[in-house]
């Protein structure tokens, strides 16, 4: 069993925020930027221990990359996050305890795979072969001393050059579920040293039954939150800081918590008044910011095997309609999601939602058969052209490293800035948790 660090500081960083009053903070004025995990989890601790509070987040709702749909009141589907992954030390698994959210527990094992034919395969030993020969890749590349990407890394071993067509599509596929679906990122853009250096809580993973952002409106009860304030620049000033909304109006306070996504820095939507440090900047330019969509279906009823979570289908096309999950047996409701990340994800958005769909029943006919029905509604994602994200979650790209994430994260201009997020959490950058440690460690700075 992995104890790591991040997994102390998560099983007490609630209590202690909770109990221990430090009156340093009590004077201070801090707008903190965002109102995902990592902005309401800062929030939340500065206001429990007495400082003035402000946040400011650019939708018209809260949440941000936790976006639970109530577009089918009987079913809510989580547009972004879905998952508490690993529950076991995981904060959010407390949260929950406190909001009064029941969880539904889905599993990797209760899977099925089928192939181009809709014939049942078994992946185990494709899983197996995939698992070798990454590591084999990841040898080659560390004896070489010089990253590439996963895709290189992989095509380059004497395991890939020796296998046939068929074995090479099946190691494909694995490489799509494992990491491209993982972590967001292309497995073209993938380091092949850094792709996977994060940490994980135990347990199951478990989705929140009625919505995710049942945990986000319990974290932001009592906060003062202003929605549709879009902050164009965050300028240092001789005491303190300033920030300048789209709509042009300057607010001020003692400190800034900036928790905007990674592709929203990349972007360079924000404008700061002063350099940020250089291995800030560096980490900017060099993490990169991954993508995930998620298509959720919804049928009369399950025309699909019930007793399964995950379906995997090594059709015609690698990543392309490949995972699926079924919410038949965890939640008993006839829905399924199929999932695209990376190259294909983006191809994918630019589908208009009924050739999307159309697709999705073609895949599904293929694995199921001819009379598998056309589903009654649905819902799709599309998370690159987020405005406000850029895409899903962060990841490594050829070059990234542990140490770009704390080179992002924390203090800048002297502390009056400081830096969260998911990308900024050097153990488990890329999740819900990650964003709310985040928060906390920033809360934890300031005070
Ligand atoms: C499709 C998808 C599936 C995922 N699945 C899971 C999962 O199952 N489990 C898991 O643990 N994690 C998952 N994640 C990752 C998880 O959702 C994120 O890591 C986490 O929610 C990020 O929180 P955050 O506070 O860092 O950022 P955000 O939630 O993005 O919050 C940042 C906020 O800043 C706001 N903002 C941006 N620009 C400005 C501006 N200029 N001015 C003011 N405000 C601004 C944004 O609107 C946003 O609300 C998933 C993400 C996606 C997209």
């Amino acid at each position: 069993m992995k104890i790591s660090r991040r997994n102390l500081i998560a099983s007490t960083g609630l209590l202690l925020a909770a109990s221990t009053p430090l009156r340093a903070a009590s004077k201070k004025s801090v707008i903190v930027v965002g109102s995902g995990f990592a902005g309401l989890s800062a929030a939340r601790a500065l206001a429990d221990q007495g400082a003035d509070v402000q946040v400011l987040e650019a939708r018209d709702r809260i949440g941000g990359r936790i976006f639970t749909s109530h577009l089918w009141p009987d079913l809510p589907a989580d547009l972004g996050a879905s998952w508490i992954h690993g529950v076991e030390g995981n904060p959010l698994t407390e949260l929950a305890d406190q909001a009064g959210v029941k969880r539904l527990v889905t599993r990797y094992e209760s899977a099925i795979a089928l192939d181009e034919r809709g014939e049942e395969v078994d992946l185990t030993a494709a899983y197996d072969r995939a698992d070798r020969l990454m590591q084999a890749a990841r040898k080659a590349v560390e004896d070489e001393g010089k990253d590439k990407s996963l895709k290189a890394a992989i095509t380059g071993t004497k395991g890939w050059r020796n296998a046939n067509a068929k074995e090479r599509r099946l190691l494909r596929h694995v490489v799509n579920g494992k990491v491209e679906t993982e972590y967001g990122g292309d497995w073209s853009e993938e380091s092949a040293l850094a792709f996977d250096a994060s940490e994980e809580f135990d347990g199951e993973d478990a989705l929140p039954a009625g919505g995710y952002d049942q945990l986000i409106a319990f974290l932001a009860r009592g906060l003062k939150i202003r929605t549709g304030a879009v902050v164009s620049e965050i300028r240092p000033e001789k005491k303190g800081i300033s920030l300048t909304l789209r709509d042009g109006s300057v607010l001020e306070a003692d400190h800034v918590v900036l928790t905007v996504p990674l592709g929203a820095l990349k972007k360079g939507d924000i404008r700061f008044g002063a350099p940020l440090a250089k291995d800030r900047q560096a980490a900017i330019d060099v993490l990169g910011m991954g993508l995930l969509n998620k298509c959720f279906l919804r049928f009369e009823k399950p025309a699909w095997p019930t007793d399964v979570d995950w379906i995997e289908w090594v059709g015609p096309e690698d990543g392309v309609w490949a995972e699926w999950v079924s919410f038949a047996q965890a939640a008993k409701v006839p829905m399924l999601i199929g999932f695209h990340a990376g190259d294909q994800a983006r191809a994918m958005e630019k589908l208009a939602d009924a050739d999307m769909v159309a697709s999705a029943h073609d895949a599904l006919k293929a694995m199921f058969g001819a009379a598998f029905p056309a589903p009654v509604a649905a819902q799709i994602t599309r998370w690159a052209q987020d405005p406000f994200t850029h895409g899903s979650y962060s990841f490594n790209p050829v070059g990234a490293r542990r140490e770009d994430r704390e080179a992002l994260s924390g203090e800048e201009w002297e502390g009056r800035l400081i830096f969260a997020g998911e990308a900024t959490e050097p153990d488990y950058w890329g999740t819900a948790h990650g964003a709310f440690l985040s928060g906390r460690t920033a809360a934890r700075l300031l005070l």
